[in-house]
């Protein structure tokens, strides 16, 4: 590569809302062959919302809510924020947890006013012995919210089953746009979430996504991307959580959304400043474009 031409590069990247960190980068992205997609805060709008609270049992609903709300005020996750702004939102008092504990891509748990409040994905219930079967009642099931591409989340207080949360995460604007122009340039587009499969695949559909991933422990994020490698292809990794960033270093070439964590931005190669996914579509055209005029 000549420096000129790659400079040319770089400076059309500053232009287009992206940092390109190395020539090298721009000289990969253009075999690039397999775009990876992180869900939350990627794909979707990483601002997740309550929308339904269900209370299982004879606690009521703001009984119920507050108590997660403390679990989840010592957890930094999305999902856990989403939780304990709509608590403040009644006007809740959160109570103080103690024995706090995260279980990386399940939940959280710690002991409040003396219970033991158990918050997390289905996997979590399954592994405390706790029958995911107990969180039936009024309002709409885990089932249905995953199929509507929210999240729901499980909540066990004392080992039984005490309430159903649903998040619903939007999509960005821009993402079923880019999807579909990363499609057109010929690659291969595949999403990897923690998030259970349905509701993977239901955001998935929305953006038209069809390989799918789910269900992916954090730890495993950077073995999923290996063996597409193994696969041959050479891999586009994007992401914006702490989560990603093994990912991120793994992929051929790592693209952070500048909106998220500093530590995804550090193990990538290009950084998408506004989050816009249509900047992958553009670095890569700009990548084929740079490397014809240097050949
Ligand atoms: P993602 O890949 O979407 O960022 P994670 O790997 O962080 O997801 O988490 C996977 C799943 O674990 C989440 O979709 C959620 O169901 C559950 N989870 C993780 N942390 C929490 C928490 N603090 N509160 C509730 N649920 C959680
Ligand atoms: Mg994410």
């Amino acid at each position: 590569a000549t420096p000129t031409a790659v400079m040319v590069g770089t400076g059309r990247a500053a232009e287009l809302g992206m940092l390109i960190s190395s020539s090298e980068a721009l000289q990969t992205a253009h075999r690039v062959t397999t775009v990876v997609l992180d869900k939350t805060g990627t794909i979707t709008q990483g601002r997740p919302a309550v929308t339904a609270i269900r209370a299982v049992g004879n606690r009521s609903v703001d009984e119920l809510l507050a108590l997660v709300a403390a679990v989840e005020t010592g957890s930094e996750h999305p999902l856990a924020e989403a939780v304990v702004e709509s608590a403040r939102t009644r006007g809740l008092s959160i109570g103080t947890a103690t024995d706090f504990s995260a279980v990386p891509g399940q939940g959280a748990r710690a002991t409040v006013g003396g219970h033991l409040v158990q918050v997390g994905n289905r996997t979590m219930m399954v592994a405390a012995g706790i029958d995911s079967a107990g969180f039936g009642g009024a309002g709409p099931s885990a089932d249905e919210l995953a199929a509507d591409g929210q999240t729901p989340i499980f909540v066990a207080i004392d080992g039984e089953p005490a309430g159903l949360i649903g998040v619903a995460d939007p999509v960005k604007e821009e993402s079923v746009a880019a999807i579909s122009q990363l499609k057109a340039l010929g690659l291969e587009v595949w999403m990897i979430t923690g998030d259970t499969t349905r509701t993977a695949r239901a955001v998935a559909d929305r953006v038209g996504i069809d390989n799918v991933l789910a269900e992916v422990l954090p730890a495993d994020k950077a073995g999923r991307v290996a063996e597409l490698q193994a696969d041959g292809a050479v891999v586009a990794m994007v992401g914006d959580g702490i989560n990603d960033a093994p990912a991120l270093a793994t992929a051929d070439l790592g693209i952070a959304i500048g909106t998220g964590t500093d530590v995804a931005i550090a193990a990538s190669d290009i950084t998408l400043l506004g989050g816009d996914l249509r900047g992958i579509v553009a670095a890569i055209g700009l990548s084929r474009r740079t490397v014809t005029t240097i050949k």
